[in-house]
């Protein structure tokens, strides 16, 4: 071995830990769920890697996760037999959090410990669980591919700092050496207390997960068994799957410990071949508006898991909540991310699997109103990137959008289009609606004013994709959809001709005043004209039918642009 380095956490991992220690004592359990999907993703990136260069098994194929524990000295140990890591990745992955979603995970933080033992898995922070129970932690790791001579050993008590060496390790993956609390030793150096833990939240990882065998003198043995089910739960029959174990395999590949919404599991037989199982989770997950997702939905060919869906290749990137797995029979197994672009196979997977979606949002939409609510409220916003990124099904995705409307004039974004249409008075061809920063702004706005008056119905709109709906759902059911703010207020046929006729002798009597105005603002404004939307405010600014709303113009100016 060579001299062992003393490295120092980053500042956010010190206060991590420090959460770990005092704040989660009656959830204590979880961090050998974190450990072990650890050692089940290190495992999947093997298979993945292996895929094109096989040598990197090293004859030893079986994949799989050990739990053990030493009674006398007090250590659990989990070993995995997967991808493992060098050196860098060490400091990378156990040393740093380069996640962006650090920060909000402590802004979350509920003071609520089941609440807060949620966030854990899904932020990415699953390592450092390990200190809820362990005063000190030591990783041995070797990466798949190098000589045994590059082993490294991590440890570290949790206080500050860790050490780092290099050692001899004969086999390839990670194990991970908890020396558990005084306190902690009687709960959980017991072979009945960690077998349940793991059926309780590790029973659906599809990769076994061994424990040793009780020999005759209750002792544990030399003979290892798997203790999970570890079967691909996803190719069972409907009929013989429960509620309660889709809800469980739900956690697993979703990393999100409530509950989902609803789910979908479908095979598709034929020319194509393929298993989908899909949920609608029922929070959004911390990075759901970032740029770069770490999880998607699962591919797997055969049962052998290829990658996660994070460039939105399987289902487009407004979906991108949807969590869950397929698995194709048709791609071949070593099929990499480059053959995915563009290939026959994933395109009709693709398009069956947004009609899977759709349809199971519409079903809730009909059948469960409520429950489509609290996912409008989570989800909504995603959704209605929609129309601008799947023009062939535009028409679906547009009866199950929604939005807040005057006629409530609440925040709460429950009218659909189709509601709308339905209150639509004789005359009314368009659907109207008014895009503004805030809902406060939208809903008090004098471009409102004679429309309120005559009892039509606004859609108010005030979420930043909203622009780019607009700009891309220009009808719906043969009404075309009409900003309030923009170009002429055409009411069409819900003007009376006398309405018309008196608007016409004000235009009339109005000229010289409107040509001095024109003359006073000069090139600030395009057009100076009499307008019939305001009833008690006396002026007001309007855009031209193609401008830009007016806080997006705001927004880039304040980007310097
Ligand atoms: P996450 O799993 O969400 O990335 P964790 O804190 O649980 O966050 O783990 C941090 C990182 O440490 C992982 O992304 C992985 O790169 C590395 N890691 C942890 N456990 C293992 C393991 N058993 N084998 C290989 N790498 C691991
Ligand atoms: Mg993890």
């Amino acid at each position: 071995t060579t001299h062992k380095e003393t490295l120092q956490f980053q500042t956010e991992i010190n206060q991590l830990l420090h959460l770990m220690i005092h704040s989660l004592y009656s959830n204590k359990e979880i961090f050998l769920r974190e450990l072990i999907s650890n050692a089940s993703d290190a495992c999947d990136k093997l298979r993945f890697e292996a895929l094109a260069d096989p040598s990197l098994m090293a004859g030893d194929s079986e994949l799989n996760v050990k739990v053990d524990f030493d009674a006398e000295n007090g250590t659990l140990s989990i070993r995995d037999n997967g991808i493992g890591m060098n050196r860098d990745e060490v400091i990378a992955n156990i040393g740093t959090i380069a996640k962006s979603g650090t920060k909000e995970f402590f802004e979350r933080l509920s003071g609520d410990q089941s609440k807060d033992a949620k966030l854990i898995g899904q932020f990415g922070v699953g390592f450092y669980s390990a200190f809820i129970v362990a005063d000190r932690v030591t990783l041995n790791t070797r990466r798949a591919g190098m000589e045994a001579e590059h082993g490294v050993r991590w440890e570290s008590d949790g206080t500050g700092a860790y050490t780092l060496e290099t050692v001899d390790l004969p086999e390839r993956g990670t194990e991970i050496v908890l020396h558990l609390r005084e306190e902690e030793r009687s709960d959980f150096l017991n072979a009945w207390r960690l077998r349940s833990i793991i059926n309780k939240y590790s029973d659906h990882v599809p990769l076994p997960i061994l424990m040793r065998k009780t020999g005759d003198d209750q002792q544990p043995g030399d003979t290892w068994e798997t203790i999970n089910k570890a079967s691909a739960l996803w190719q069972r029959a409907k009929s013989e799957i429960s509620d309660a174990e889709y809800k469980e395999f739900y956690q697993y590949v979703s990393h999100d410990y409530g509950e989902p919404l609803a789910w979908a599991h479908n095979r598709v037989e034929g020319r194509l071949e393929y298993t989908s199982l899909l949920y609608i989770p029922g929070k959004a997950p911390f990075d759901l508006w970032e740029p770069n997702q770490t999880h998607g939905i699962k591919l797997y060919v055969q049962r052998v898991f290829i990658m996660d869906d994070t460039e939105h290749q399987i289902l487009p990137r407004y979906l991108r909540f949807v969590r869950g797995v397929i698995d194709s029979s048709d791609l071949p197994l070593n099929v990499s991310r480059e053959i995915l672009q563009g290939n026959r196979v994933i395109d009709q997977m693709r398009s069956g699997s947004v009609k899977r979606v759709l349809g199971l949002l519409e079903d809730m939409a009909v059948n469960e109103p409520e429950k489509y609510q609290n996912f409008w409220n989570e989800f909504g916003r995603a959704l209605k990137e929609g129309p601008g990124e799947d023009f062939a099904n535009r028409e679906q995705i547009a009866r199950l959008l929604r939005f807040a409307s005057t006629h409530s004039d609440n925040e709460t974004q429950n009218v659909s289009l189709t509601d709308y249409i339905g209150r639509m008075p004789e005359g009314q061809d368009k659907i109207y609606y008014i895009t503004a920063d805030t809902f406060i702004a939208a809903k008090n706005s004098p471009q409102l004013e004679l429309l309120r008056k005559k009892g039509i119905e606004v859609l108010l709109l005030s979420d930043r994709v909203d622009e780019w709906l607009t700009s891309h759902l220009q009808e719906f059911e043969g009404k075309s959809l009409a900003s309030v703010a923009k170009g002429t207020l055409d009411l069409g046929s819900i003007e009376t001709e006398e309405e018309r006729k008196s608007q016409e002798e004000i235009e009339k009597t109005a000229e010289g005043l409107v040509e001095r105005i024109k003359n006073a603002l000069g090139d600030r404004v395009e057009a100076v004209r009499v307008s019939h939307r305001l009833t008690s405010s006396p002026a007001c600014i309007v855009l031209g039918e193609r401008d830009m709303a007016l806080y997006m113009q705001q927004l880039l100016k304040q980007a310097g642009h």
